[in-house]
Protein backbone atom coordinates (compact mmCIF):
# COMPACT_ATOMS: atom_id res chain seq x y z
CA UNK A 1 0.00 0.00 0.00
CA UNK A 2 0.98 3.61 -1.01
CA UNK A 3 2.09 5.71 1.84
CA UNK A 4 3.05 9.21 3.00
CA UNK A 5 4.31 10.86 6.40
CA UNK A 6 2.89 13.50 8.33
CA UNK A 7 3.91 16.80 7.73
CA UNK A 8 4.13 17.78 11.83
CA UNK A 9 7.58 17.44 12.71
CA UNK A 10 6.69 16.33 16.06
CA UNK A 11 4.84 13.57 14.34
CA UNK A 12 6.19 12.30 11.36
CA UNK A 13 3.74 9.01 11.48
CA UNK A 14 3.50 7.25 8.25
CA UNK A 15 -0.03 7.90 6.58
CA UNK A 16 -2.22 5.74 4.02
CA UNK A 17 -2.95 7.54 0.97
CA UNK A 18 -6.78 6.54 1.08
CA UNK A 19 -7.95 5.18 3.71
CA UNK A 20 -11.52 3.34 3.51
CA UNK A 21 -11.80 2.56 7.16
CA UNK A 22 -13.52 5.16 9.63
CA UNK A 23 -10.19 6.50 11.05
CA UNK A 24 -9.82 8.26 7.61
CA UNK A 25 -6.19 8.85 8.89
CA UNK A 26 -4.63 11.79 5.85
CA UNK A 27 -8.08 11.58 4.21
CA UNK A 28 -9.93 14.89 5.40
CA UNK A 29 -6.54 16.89 5.46
CA UNK A 30 -3.81 16.48 3.49
CA UNK A 31 -0.36 15.78 4.42
CA UNK A 32 -1.40 15.31 8.04
CA UNK A 33 -2.59 12.36 10.32
CA UNK A 34 -5.31 14.40 11.15
CA UNK A 35 -6.96 17.79 12.37
CA UNK A 36 -4.46 17.82 15.62
CA UNK A 37 -1.41 17.40 13.52
CA UNK A 38 -2.34 20.00 11.32
CA UNK A 39 -3.51 22.62 13.75
CA UNK A 40 -0.11 21.71 15.75
CA UNK A 41 1.84 21.98 12.66
CA UNK A 42 0.12 25.55 11.69
CA UNK A 43 0.35 27.10 15.07
CA UNK A 44 3.95 26.11 16.21
CA UNK A 45 3.09 23.31 19.13
CA UNK A 46 5.38 21.35 20.56
CA UNK A 47 5.23 19.20 22.95
CA UNK A 48 5.30 20.25 26.61
CA UNK A 49 5.85 19.00 30.16
CA UNK A 50 2.40 17.55 31.85
CA UNK A 51 3.06 18.94 35.07
CA UNK A 52 2.30 22.35 33.12
CA UNK A 53 -1.26 21.05 32.52
CA UNK A 54 -1.86 19.21 35.39
CA UNK A 55 -0.36 20.37 38.45
CA UNK A 56 0.81 17.33 39.31
CA UNK A 57 4.41 17.15 40.95
CA UNK A 58 4.33 14.05 39.54
CA UNK A 59 3.80 14.40 36.02
CA UNK A 60 7.09 16.53 36.26
CA UNK A 61 9.19 16.01 32.79
CA UNK A 62 6.47 13.72 31.10
CA UNK A 63 6.55 15.25 28.03
CA UNK A 64 3.16 14.96 26.23
CA UNK A 65 0.87 16.53 23.60
CA UNK A 66 -1.20 19.60 24.89
CA UNK A 67 -4.67 20.02 24.07
CA UNK A 68 -5.71 22.37 21.01
CA UNK A 69 -8.33 24.36 21.24
CA UNK A 70 -10.61 24.43 17.42
CA UNK A 71 -14.05 26.02 16.58
CA UNK A 72 -16.97 23.35 15.62
CA UNK A 73 -18.00 23.91 12.06
CA UNK A 74 -21.01 23.72 12.81
CA UNK A 75 -22.09 25.29 16.16
CA UNK A 76 -18.99 27.67 16.72
CA UNK A 77 -18.87 26.41 19.55
CA UNK A 78 -14.60 26.02 20.80
CA UNK A 79 -14.02 22.85 22.27
CA UNK A 80 -10.49 21.07 22.76
CA UNK A 81 -8.91 18.14 20.56
CA UNK A 82 -6.16 15.58 21.76
CA UNK A 83 -3.24 14.29 19.96
CA UNK A 84 -3.73 10.40 18.98
CA UNK A 85 -7.36 10.19 21.02
CA UNK A 86 -8.85 10.26 18.23
CA UNK A 87 -10.82 7.93 16.76
CA UNK A 88 -11.87 9.42 13.87
CA UNK A 89 -9.35 11.70 12.86
CA UNK A 90 -11.28 14.56 11.34
CA UNK A 91 -12.42 16.27 14.33
CA UNK A 92 -14.25 19.08 12.73
CA UNK A 93 -17.50 19.08 14.81
CA UNK A 94 -17.74 19.62 18.64
CA UNK A 95 -20.33 16.39 18.89
CA UNK A 96 -23.07 13.91 17.52
CA UNK A 97 -25.53 16.17 18.27
CA UNK A 98 -23.92 18.81 15.41
CA UNK A 99 -23.27 15.92 13.34
CA UNK A 100 -27.09 15.18 13.64
CA UNK A 101 -27.98 18.75 12.52
CA UNK A 102 -26.11 18.07 9.47
CA UNK A 103 -27.44 15.09 8.85
CA UNK A 104 -30.98 16.47 9.00
CA UNK A 105 -30.11 19.16 6.32
CA UNK A 106 -30.35 16.42 3.88
CA UNK A 107 -30.13 12.77 5.06
CA UNK A 108 -28.68 10.93 2.38
CA UNK A 109 -26.07 14.28 0.98
CA UNK A 110 -25.30 16.43 3.63
CA UNK A 111 -22.12 14.75 4.56
CA UNK A 112 -20.83 14.12 0.92
CA UNK A 113 -21.50 17.32 0.09
CA UNK A 114 -19.53 18.79 3.42
CA UNK A 115 -16.71 16.87 2.15
CA UNK A 116 -17.01 18.61 -0.74
CA UNK A 117 -17.12 22.56 1.15
CA UNK A 118 -14.05 20.87 3.48
CA UNK A 119 -12.10 20.04 0.84
CA UNK A 120 -12.27 23.13 -1.61
CA UNK A 121 -12.16 25.14 1.77
CA UNK A 122 -8.59 23.05 2.07
CA UNK A 123 -7.51 23.86 -0.99
CA UNK A 124 -8.22 27.56 -0.76
CA UNK A 125 -6.29 28.03 2.44
CA UNK A 126 -3.21 25.79 2.42
CA UNK A 127 -2.94 25.67 -1.58
CA UNK A 128 -1.58 22.16 -1.58
CA UNK A 129 -2.02 21.74 -5.03
CA UNK A 130 -0.22 23.53 -8.11
CA UNK A 131 -3.01 25.56 -9.51
CA UNK A 132 -5.49 27.88 -7.60
CA UNK A 133 -8.04 25.85 -5.94
CA UNK A 134 -8.92 22.00 -6.32
CA UNK A 135 -10.85 20.80 -9.70
CA UNK A 136 -13.91 18.04 -9.40
CA UNK A 137 -11.77 15.31 -10.88
CA UNK A 138 -9.06 16.24 -7.70
CA UNK A 139 -12.01 15.62 -5.24
CA UNK A 140 -13.14 12.24 -7.37
CA UNK A 141 -10.10 10.96 -6.27
CA UNK A 142 -10.67 12.01 -2.62
CA UNK A 143 -13.71 10.04 -2.89
CA UNK A 144 -11.80 7.10 -2.88
CA UNK A 145 -12.10 6.48 0.93
CA UNK A 146 -15.66 6.89 0.56
CA UNK A 147 -16.39 4.05 -1.91
CA UNK A 148 -20.43 3.90 -0.27
CA UNK A 149 -21.03 7.52 -1.63
CA UNK A 150 -20.66 6.52 -5.17
CA UNK A 151 -19.32 10.01 -6.07
CA UNK A 152 -17.82 10.60 -9.73
CA UNK A 153 -16.99 13.56 -11.38
CA UNK A 154 -20.60 14.32 -12.93
CA UNK A 155 -22.60 14.18 -9.32
CA UNK A 156 -19.52 16.71 -8.13
CA UNK A 157 -20.49 18.84 -10.53
CA UNK A 158 -24.22 19.17 -9.93
CA UNK A 159 -23.51 19.92 -6.14
CA UNK A 160 -20.97 22.73 -7.21
CA UNK A 161 -23.23 24.21 -9.40
CA UNK A 162 -25.79 24.61 -6.58
CA UNK A 163 -22.48 26.14 -4.40
CA UNK A 164 -21.43 28.42 -7.39
CA UNK A 165 -25.41 30.19 -7.43
CA UNK A 166 -25.24 30.64 -3.95
CA UNK A 167 -22.26 32.01 -3.88
CA UNK A 168 -19.86 30.06 -1.75
CA UNK A 169 -17.83 28.40 -4.26
CA UNK A 170 -15.96 30.53 -6.79
CA UNK A 171 -14.93 29.11 -10.38
CA UNK A 172 -11.79 29.60 -12.26
CA UNK A 173 -11.17 28.00 -15.83
CA UNK A 174 -7.14 27.72 -15.14
CA UNK A 175 -6.70 26.04 -18.51
CA UNK A 176 -8.62 25.35 -21.38
CA UNK A 177 -11.55 22.78 -20.02
CA UNK A 178 -10.58 22.73 -16.58
CA UNK A 179 -11.92 24.37 -13.95
CA UNK A 180 -10.75 24.53 -9.82
CA UNK A 181 -12.87 25.81 -7.38
CA UNK A 182 -11.99 27.75 -4.40
CA UNK A 183 -14.40 28.82 -1.48
CA UNK A 184 -15.94 32.27 -0.94
CA UNK A 185 -14.16 32.96 2.72
CA UNK A 186 -15.60 36.27 3.02
CA UNK A 187 -18.76 33.67 3.33
CA UNK A 188 -17.71 31.71 5.82
CA UNK A 189 -17.13 34.82 8.56
CA UNK A 190 -21.17 35.40 8.51
CA UNK A 191 -22.15 31.52 8.49
CA UNK A 192 -19.57 28.65 9.38
CA UNK A 193 -18.97 25.95 6.52
CA UNK A 194 -21.25 23.10 7.95
CA UNK A 195 -24.47 25.02 7.58
CA UNK A 196 -24.12 26.00 4.02
CA UNK A 197 -24.74 22.14 2.97
ZN1 LIG B 1 0.61 13.21 12.35
ZN1 LIG C 1 -20.90 22.04 17.49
Amino acid sequence: MKISTCNYESCSREIPLVDVSTSKKGVWFTGFCNRYCKEAHERGITKVDMFTLTGHSRHKNHLVYPPITIDCDYCQQPYDIQYGKDKRNYQVLCSRKCFGEILKQNPKKAFPKYLILHWIREATINQHYANIGITASQLTIKFKGYPNYNINNRSIGGMLKLYKARGIVIAHEIAPNTVAYTINLDLLKEKPLAKWV
